[in-house]
Order: C-alpha cells, then sequence, then structure tokens
C-alpha cells in the first residue's frame, strides 16, 4: 500500500479528476542541483506522493564534450539523482524518492578505458548504491550508433536478467517518432549508421523474449501511439511489460489530434481510449520534465512553469474532453488535439497505483550512497566541484564518516 502525504494539499483545479489513488510522476529528469528548489516547488506545488527521478547516459552525446560549465566527462547524471533523492525523501519519507541509473558507458568509445563494459556488475553496484531501476538511453537512435551497442546485445541480456533478479525495473528510451524517419525528418538522409525504426522495434521484442522475468518499462508508448494494436501486441506477449506517458508533440496528436477528429469522425481517439482502457493497468504517467542545466546545448532544462504545465496538460489530455494545444515552448498556440476522457478508475490505476506494481517495496533508499559515489567520482579528473555538491546533499541524511 503505498501512502499518500499530500492528498489534503493537492490543489483541485490542476486535476481533471477527484483521484484516489497516490500521484506519481514516473518520468522526471534531473541533472543539476541547483535546481533542487524548483523540483521542490513541483512536488509541492501538484502534492505528489512519490517521483521517479531518471539519470541520462551522456558518453556518446555532445553533452559528455561540452558541457558549458566544464565538469567533462559528465558520464551520467547518477550522483546528482542521488543528491536530489536524499534531499526530498527528508520531506517525502524514506521510499517515495525511486532514482533510475544509468550505465557508464565509457568503455565502449575508450579503448584504453581500464575496465571491460560489463552492465550487469553495474546493476549489482547501482541497486547496492539505493537506485530503484535502471534508465537506459542506448535505444536513442544516435546514440545507439556512437555506442555501437545493439539493445539485445548478450551483455545487455545478463544485465537485464540480473535487474531482475534484483526487483529492478528497467526503462528503455527505444526509437522516435516515425515521422523522424521520413525523407525530411531527422534522420531521413542517412547519418553514420542510425538504426532504422524497424531495427530497433525487433531489438525490444528480442530483449522482452531473451529477458523475461524482468520488468521493462518503455516510455513515450514506444512511440508507436499511431499503432496501438501493435502496441497491444507487445503488452499481450509480455507481461512484465509497460509503457509510460512520457508525452511528445507526435503522441498527442496520434492519439487525439483535431486533424484525426475531422479527417477519420473521431475514430482515433476513440482507439485510444479503448486501447488506455484494456491496458489501464500497464501505463504509468511521467511527464519527462526536464530538471537539468539550463544552458545545455544537449537536452536544454526547462522552467518550473513550464514542467508544472507539462503536468497540468497531460492530466487534462487523459482525464477530460478538453481541446488543447501543445504544452512545449514554441510548439505554437494552435488547438492540438482532444482530451481522451477517461473514467476514474483507468485514471487512478495511470496516475499511481500502476508504478506499485512496478517498483519493489523492497528498494526502500536506505542504502548509504557514498562509497558508490566515491568510486564513481575518483575515476573522473577535476571533479571536485561537482564532488563537493553532491557530498554536500548526501551527508544531510547520513552521519559523518
Ligand atoms: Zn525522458
Amino acid at each position: 500500500m503505498i501512502p499518500i502525504h499530500h492528498e489534503a494539499s493537492r490543489n483541485s483545479s490542476l486535476f481533471p479528476l477527484d483521484l484516489q489513488g497516490p500521484l506519481i510522476d514516473g518520468h522526471v529528469h534531473f541533472g543539476d542541483l541547483g535546481r533542487i528548489g524548483d523540483l521542490e516547488r513541483y512536488v509541492d506545488q501538484l502534492g505528489l506522493d512519490q517521483l521517479a527521478l531518471l539519470s541520462l547516459p551522456l558518453t556518446g552525446t555532445s553533452a559528455d564534450r561540452s558541457d558549458p560549465a566544464g565538469r567533462d566527462p559528465l558520464v551520467h547524471w547518477n550522483p546528482e539523482v542521488l543528491g536530489a533523492k536524499m534531499y526530498l525523501e527528508r520531506k517525502l519519507g524514506k521510499g517515495n524518492i525511486h532514482c533510475f541509473g544509468c550505465f557508464d558507458n565509457r568503455a565502449l568509445i575508450n579503448p584504453n578505458f581500464p575496465e571491460p563494459w560489463n552492465p550487469a556488475y553495474q546493476v549489482e553496484t547501482l541497486y547496492g548504491a539505493g537506485f530503484s531501476g535502471i534508465k537506459m538511453w542506448e535505444g536513442k537512435p544516435e546514440l545507439q550508433a556512437a555506442l555501437g551497442i545493439n539493445l539485445d546485445d548478450p551483455k545487455l541480456i545478463d544485465a537485464y536478467s540480473r535487474a531482475g533478479e534484483l526487483g529492478m525495473p528497467v526503462l528503455i528510451h527505444v526509437a522516435d517518432p516515425v515521422e523522424f524517419w521520413n525523407t525530411r525528418g531527422v534522420y531521413g538522409s542517412p547519418k553514420g549508421h542510425i538504426p532504422a525504426f524497424e531495427q530497433l522495434m525487433e531489438q525490444t521484442w528480442a530483449l522482452c523474449r531473451k529477458a523475461s522475468g524482468t520488468r521493462f518499462i518503455f516510455p513515450h508508448l514506444l512511440f508507436l501511439a499511431h499503432d496501438l494494436p501493435r502496441l497491444g501486441k507487445l503488452l499481450d506477449e509480455f507481461p512484465l511489460v509497460s509503457v509510460d506517458l512520457a508525452p511528445g508533440n507526435y503522441f498527442f496528436t496520434a492519439l487525439g489530434g483535431i486533424e484525426n477528429l475531422n479527417s477519420h469522425g473521431g475514430s482515433q481517439p476513440r482507439r485510444a481510449q479503448e486501447f488506455f482502457s484494456a491496458y489501464s493497468d500497464r501505463i504509468l504517467f511521467g511527464t519527462d520534465s526536464f530538471f537539468l542545466p539550463m544552458d545545455l546545448p544537449l537536452l536544454p532544462g526547462t522552467s518550473l512553469g513550464n514542467n508544472l504545465e507539462r503536468f497540468i496538460r497531460l492530466t487534462h489530455f487523459l482525464g477530460t474532453e478538453d481541446v488543447g494545444v501543445s504544452p512545449y515552448p514554441g510548439a505554437g498556440s494552435a488547438p492540438l488535439f482532444r482530451g481522451l476522457g477517461l473514467g476514474k478508475d483507468v485514471m487512478n490505476n495511470i496516475m499511481g497505483m500502476n508504478f506499485g506494481r512496478v517498483i519493489p517495496e523492497k528498494i526502500e533508499g536506505k542504502k548509504d550512497p557514498r562509497p558508490y559515489l566515491d568510486m564513481f567520482f575518483s575515476s573522473i579528473p577535476e571533479s571536485g566541484k561537482r564532488k563537493d555538491e553532491v557530498f554536500t546533499i548526501i551527508n544531510l541524511g547520513y552521519p559523518k564518516v
């Protein structure tokens, strides 16, 4: 049973329905301890009961080489995520902030790296440091090309299986909106070894088959919002698989787009409603809010106001039949979609109950992450400022050693 801490403080104007269960944002990116105050206000203003904070693997991305704060190499934001957990659990209680840690992929691109790439071993290390789950971005087409690793690589299958044994879910970003591969899209002209959309889908089915005891979460509805029957097949075939609702413009238009309403007589929103009802225990709410450095070229952070807006628009999209505009900065203010008007039971499942089904209670955030952090920072030259920032927060929760 998930305790509900904030029900009294929930701002009813933010929510389209009177929710009875816990309220959990299962997909929040964190990477800048200077923004911990923003994250705290986010939790307070929404009255969230729990939060999943996601790191990102940065080796092989532009962020690893050109972080404006000069903290290269970043590798990932695992330390920042652990710091935020420590800070917020003082308010929400132990076990209510779930951290999803990333793999250290330096050995994949640096032939002189002192240790071989062993993600199964890393799963155990992350578990020992208090992470609840694994976050992977290695299914993002450019990153997959840069790292040269498929999602069903035998070493990753071992890692997923180990995570499954430890009760850790594995959240994997796979692909991108299918339009990105069109001739005028992001991957329209061949660039390096960018995998095709279909190759990424094949990898997804393969990894689910090969690590069938692991709970997988595929964010953004696995970029199959345009093909819900196919997504339904995946969920039917693999009972431990869930998807999350971290949105994108693609997603709102594919599920409830105004153009679809006009040209198909509203059939697509009806299909989306049916899908959400049929799989209401397999869909997790998440906003994809970016509490990241605001000046990072790879993925600039978004403001507190914008992150709150994402939350509100996504809940209204799900719970009402209101016409909405894109919650994304610069995406315009034209009406984009009509909400799905999902029922109360479906909403209660999506907004929090399902999260309790994928996160085991046994990982309660009682572990001391400092040995892991010491080890990590010792492998990064000139990480003093970043290390001090992280340890200042972590030390709030543990006696000095
Ligand atoms: Zn995300």
